[in-house]
């Protein structure tokens, strides 16, 4: 990681919480609501779901490719999440920035906490499912992954959720209007 400019935290949000939680359908409705806001899109070695678009979605990379772009400090941060990578791209982030955005970074617990460290002056937002049987239902429910991978998944939000309490603001996602609303005052209050 390498830190840019002195400001470039003030201009970070930072949306994590488990797989599952609805962190990315709460970031695209805050977008649709507020053109001053804008998602950071990552680049991941994660095989496109079915619908997703490479620019869009994400990027996605090859192991090698994703590598080389450690290598050549091209992320803000990365993170290993089940057996994939994933990173924030600087190129994306700064290109945004330039245009007067405010980034929102929707990234898992391994990011969100090296953001903080690296930008404390970031907004931290945890998302939380309203209870493990709402998330696995919601993971069921979604058909995008294996069976396999809903178990790594719900396994790994068990050890995210324990470390809920390091963030500016907790949600919960019991009804997904409500979640909304909190989460967009919490940021418009903040920038
Ligand atoms: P999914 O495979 O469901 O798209 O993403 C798996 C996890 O990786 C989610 O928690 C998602 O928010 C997180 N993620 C997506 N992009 C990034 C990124 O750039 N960095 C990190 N650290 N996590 C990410």
């Amino acid at each position: 990681m390498c830190k840019e400019g002195n400001d470039i935290g003030s201009k970070l949000v930072v949306v994590s919480g488990p797989s599952g939680a609805g962190k990315d359908t709460i970031a695209a409705e805050i977008i649709k609501l507020d053109g001053k806001f804008s998602l950071s899109v990552s680049a991941t070695t994660r095989a496109p779901r079915e619908g997703e678009v490479d620019g869009v979605n994400y990027f996605f990379l090859s192991e090698d490719e994703f590598l080389r772009n450690i290598k050549e400090n091209a992320f803000i941060e990365y993170a290993k999440y089940s057996s994939n990578y994933y990173g924030t791209l600087k190129r994306d982030v700064q290109s945004k920035i330039a245009e007067g955005k405010i980034i929102i970074l929707v990234i898992d617990v391994q990011g969100a906490e090296k953001i903080k460290r690296e930008y404390p002056d970031s907004l931290s937002l945890f998302i939380m499912p309203p209870s493990k049987e709402i998330l696995r239902q919601r993971l069921n429910d979604r058909m995008t992954e294996d069976n396999a991978d809903i178990e790594k998944r719900i396994k790994i939000a068990e050890d995210e959720m324990k470390k809920r309490s390091s963030y500016d603001y907790v949600v919960v996602n019991d009804d997904l209007n409500a979640a909304v609303s909190e989460v967009y005052d919490i940021i418009t209050k903040s920038h």
